[in-house]
């Protein structure tokens, strides 16, 4: 009975994003992605998707880097296996492979969609079931001019459809960044939660100075302010200010969240299924640094429509995530490649319903954004 990969086609898909999306590494105009299709012997399809940030300004792989993983290395190792057998898949790619997260989690995505058509049950059952069918989602400001990000969020929160933001810094002058920081946490008052992320921007002496101010300004989170590799950094501004750092890029799987924990670290962690090698693998750290009293929350490298609803799926196994996610990456794209988008409202987003994914491409606009050679 059981079903053979027969075929994997890797897609590098172009999307304009609805205005510059400025970080502290880059700003994005278009948002890059390798969809997976991955066919069995049944005829059933699963997707999968691969997305990162900037090309190469967020991390060692690029979109163009994992089309060529999937297609010159995963794909010969495939082909022929046992779709539903795929913890034995996912050993044999971290066998064969190292590192490549971001094309290991487009591949085992791949696989729980076409495992969950197969069962007729959604992805998120194969991971045990959700514990919650509405997840709170909030908003990057990140335009670079105090007053658009103002106007912005009020707009947001006068709709309903965020009420908590992020605010990407670390790119201008320390109290520059502050007073921008500070004059929208004023704008928007107590109703809304106000984050910063600085991208590893800073060291640890600017980074002591930058948390103080914002810890007197209202700020909630401080995500990611030192280098990756500095954990010792992370962890002595942990102990140092009472505002909670929130580890991103220090932090991409379980062995990584048991040696910033074990080391002393408190706060919170950015979960995400890219980082982590999968959905799967990214609920190995979530359960790390649940016990280890590490607070979670469902990060996005700005996915489209299949990697948010997969990583959606993850974090609605989850009893708590205590500072929600940042799922909003199909609403900063101006355009979509599935025939249903998500459903933002009400603050958060609703876990797709359906087999596997719940999600299904538009094959017109699939072959509009595609990248042509
Ligand atoms: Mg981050």
């Amino acid at each position: 009975m059981s079903s053979t990969i027969q075929s994997i086609e890797s897609i590098l898909v172009d999307i304009p994003t609805i205005r510059p999306h400025k970080l502290s590494m880059t700003t994005m105009g278009v948002q890059s992605m390798v969809i997976v299709r991955m066919k069995d012997s049944d005829g059933l399809e699963g997707l999968g998707e691969a997305t990162t940030i900037g090309g190469l300004a967020y991390g060692p792989e690029s979109p163009e880097s994992v089309k060529l993983t999937i297609d010159t290395y995963f794909k010969p190792q495939l082909i022929g296996q046992s779709a539903d057998q795929i913890n034995t898949l996912r050993v044999m790619l971290n066998r064969s492979t190292r590192g490549n997260n971001l094309a290991k989690s487009a591949i085992e995505t791949a696989l729980l969609d076409l495992q969950g058509k197969r069962l007729n049950r959604p992805v998120s059952d194969l991971l045990g079931g959700a514990v919650q069918q509405h997840l709170p989602v909030l908003w990057t400001l990140a335009s670079g001019d105090t007053a658009k990000d103002i106007k912005e969020a009020l707009d947001l929160i006068e709709t309903r459809r965020h009420c908590a933001f992020k605010l990407k810094i670390g790119s201008r002058a320390l109290m520059d960044d502050i007073r921008h920081v500070a004059a929208i946490k004023e704008a928007l008052g107590e109703a809304a939660s106000v984050r910063v992320d600085v991208n590893q921007a800073w060291d640890e002496s600017t980074a002591a100075k930058g948390m103080a101010e914002l810890q007197a300004a209202g700020v909630d989170l401080v995500e990611q302010p030192t280098p990756m590799k500095d954990h010792a950094a992370l962890v002595r501004l942990s102990e140092r200010f009472h505002i909670p750092i929130l580890a991103d890029e220090a932090v991409a799987d379980a062995k990584d969240m048991y040696n910033l924990a074990a080391a002393g670290f408190s706060g919170a962690v950015a979960l995400k299924i890219a980082k982590a090698g999968g959905p799967v693998r990214a609920l190995e750290q979530a359960a790390v640094a649940q016990a280890a009293g590490i607070g979670l929350y469902g990060g996005t490298l700005l996915e489209g429509t299949i990697g948010t609803a997969a990583s959606l799926h993850a974090w609605s196994t989850l009893e708590t995530l205590h500072w929600g996610t940042e799922m909003f990456g199909p609403l900063l794209m101006k355009d979509d490649i599935v025939v249903k988008p998500l459903n933002f409202h009400d603050n958060g987003v609703d876990l797709p319903t359906g087999p596997g994914l719940g999600i299904e491409i538009d094959e017109d606009k699939l072959a509009l954004y595609r990248r042509k050679d």
